[in-house]
């Protein structure tokens, strides 16, 4: 058996945990290979071409455009592909990434434009949309149902294997870090996405960029750790508003309120700190608990 492939289990083999390179950490992620249907292609351009000399894979199912998840697509040019209407048209049209990361003209720019280039990312024909419930039949054994569960980007979706209730998270991750950095994220679709997997029954979850996760009271528990971290944030942005003094998105700017600490790409991750605070702010304003003034926000 290759190190990267393992059954999800001994009683379903034809449920293969794809592992990605560098344990599935950005720019990377994991898969998962149900009979010839692979999720993502996220895993590394070494281990997809490895992968598919082990295996026929003639269909692809990608859970959103994030070069992470979808970096490999040019190396299955026979398979056909598949994703929700609202992410087609950016991986139809890969050069659409950096409005949508909301960094046009900004230092970081260049930045992503070069990591792009790095995964010679190119652009996908999608053979059709996957929609909110769908089940798509593989083979005799497995049904896999599609779960539209939009905010970290508007087409987001997760996939659920009915009879072994196995499910892709996709970037639904469970790691400590949440991320809704884009200008199709959205909080509030985030936290309802969150709420909606608490709901299903899911005996085995596998993330883009976490392993295994094995148990639905585990599961659950974990979709509880992943939702705290944004009211986290929610607590920290509120600690800094007043009711009468105004405070703008520029205050924030650099102050590490999401990120720890930058890494080398610290260009990229204070104007995505940024984005993600605004987001806050948009559901602040959504539910009442503060409102615009000047450009600035305030308590109501
Ligand atoms: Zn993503
Ligand atoms: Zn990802």
């Amino acid at each position: 058996m290759i190190d990267f492939v393992q059954p999800i289990s001994d009683e379903f083999k034809k449920i293969n945990f794809i592992k990605g390179a560098r344990e599935g950490k950005y720019p990377y992620s994991h898969s998962l290979l149900i009979e010839d249907f692979l999720i993502d292609t996220g895993i590394s351009s070494r281990l997809l071409r490895k992968l598919k000399r082990l295996y026929p894979i003639n269909n692809v199912l990608l859970s959103h455009w994030h070069e992470d998840h979808t970096s490999g697509n040019r190396l299955l040019p026979n398979a056909k592909f598949f994703i929700h209407a609202k992410d087609k048209f950016l991986i139809e049209n890969v050069h659409k990434f950096n409005e949508f990361y909301g960094i046009c003209n900004s230092p970081a720019e260049e930045e992503f434009e070069w990591l792009l280039e790095s995964l010679k990312l190119t652009n996908t024909k999608i053979e059709r949309v996957l929609e909110d419930q769908e089940i798509i039949y593989v083979g005799d054994d497995y049904q896999i149902q599609i779960i539209h569960t939009p905010g970290h980007t508007a087409g987001h979706c997760t996939f659920l294997e009915l009879n072994t209730k196995v499910a892709f998270l996709a970037d639904i991750d469970l790691t400590k870090f949440v991320f809704y950095a884009g200008t199709d994220s959205n909080l509030i679709q985030f936290e309802e996405s969150i709420e909606k997997l608490k709901k299903v029954d899911i005996e085995i979850a596998v993330t883009g960029h976490k392993g295994l996760i094995k148990g639905e009271k585990k599961i659950k528990e974990e979709l509880n750790d992943y939702k705290s971290i944004i009211h986290k944030r929610d607590d920290r942005i509120l600690s800094y508003l007043s009711e009468s003094k105004p405070i703008f998105l520029e205050d924030f700017k650099g102050k590490n309120l999401i990120y720890k600490y930058y890494s080398e790409f610290k260009q990229y991750e204070i104007l995505a700190e940024l984005i993600m605070i605004q987001k806050h702010f948009d559901k602040f304003l959504e539910i009442g608990l503060i409102r615009s003034n000047n450009n600035g926000y305030i308590l109501n």
